[in-house]
């Protein structure tokens, strides 16, 4: 009898250390085939309208609040006006929110191959990966009643119109979303870039613990807690993505991004080159922090 309760005692601890919320990430690794199943999702492309009207019923399945937010961009180098599309998805009444993010537009050239290609980049992990991820976090909510936060999902366009040397041409969604925010400013955001890399690790990337450490600790605290090593105490530098702009303005949003990913910017970056580990690890300690 002793014996039976120790042994019930220990699985009980076993089991509540383990506990998982239930992020299906294999669906998760399916919406970045759907989205790359469109071609590379390149600004004023048929494959980036029909992946926006995707994006835009996909995410009404799940919650009635989706908004499109239109904006343009007057590249005057490359004499084109982008027609560019922010999705924006609100979750729940409550008044202190979180904000979740991503990009969901590809790279017009694959610079980083050898030698450098003016064919666009597919994009499975540089933009599908975080995108795909919050699909599958939107879905869960819709089946999950929100407890004390309520939750924004944003899908930025234009983060990677951006050249060598031309930090201005990076992050052209979220610095207009910054500047016309369609939500309440939120307690504090997270930003997922390049997550469903085969050998993922998670380093803490320079702008977010410079500007918002509380947030980073809490986060990487969080993801120890459940066991999910993937996120690691190393340190990389600062990196422009769409979190900078809101930075700028003093909103809290961190990334969450592995550069060690040999496939970015090439034509390489391919879902068969992304895995489901890491969509898990991020995807559920999103949900832990999203109803705590
Ligand atoms: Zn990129």
């Amino acid at each position: 009898m002793k014996k039976s309760l120790v042994v019930l005692f220990v699985l009980l601890c076993f089991s509540f250390a383990n506990a998982q919320m239930g992020f299906d990430a294999k669906n998760a690794l399916n919406y970045i085939k759907i989205q790359c199943d469109f071609g590379a999702r390149v600004p004023n492309t048929e494959a980036h309208e029909k992946c926006k009207n995707f994006l835009v019923s996909e995410l009404k399945k799940f919650t009635p609040k989706v908004k499109e937010q239109k904006f343009t961009y007057n590249d005057l180098e490359r004499k084109q006006v982008l027609n560019l599309t922010n999705i924006v998805a609100s979750f729940g009444e409550q008044k202190t929110r979180i904000m979740l993010c991503a990009h969901w537009d590809s790279r017009p050239f694959a610079d980083k191959e050898n030698p450098p290609s003016q064919k666009p980049v597919t994009g499975a992990n540089d933009g599908a990966s975080g995108v795909a991820a919050l699909l599958e976090i939107a879905n869960y909510i819709s089946k999950h009643p929100l407890k004390n936060y309520g939750i924004d999902i944003i899908f930025f366009d234009g983060e990677d119109w951006g050249e060598e040397g031309r930090a201005d041409k990076y992050c052209l969604g979220s610095e207009y979303f910054s500047k016309n925010m369609l939500i309440e400013s939120p307690a504090y955001g997270i930003l997922l870039d390049l997550i469903a890399d085969k050998n993922p690790e998670y380093k803490i990337e320079g702008h977010s613990s410079y500007f918002a450490a509380d947030i980073v600790y809490k986060v990487w605290q969080k993801a120890k807690k459940l066991g999910y090593t993937e996120f690691s105490d190393e340190r990389i530098g600062m990196l422009i993505d769409d979190h900078l702009p809101f930075l700028k303005k003093g909103i809290p949003v961190i990334d969450i991004i592995d550069l060690d990913y040999p496939h970015w910017h090439t034509l390489k970056d391919t879902p068969e080159n992304c895995s489901a580990q890491g969509l898990f690890a991020v995807g559920e300690t999103l949900l832990a922090l999203i109803y705590e």
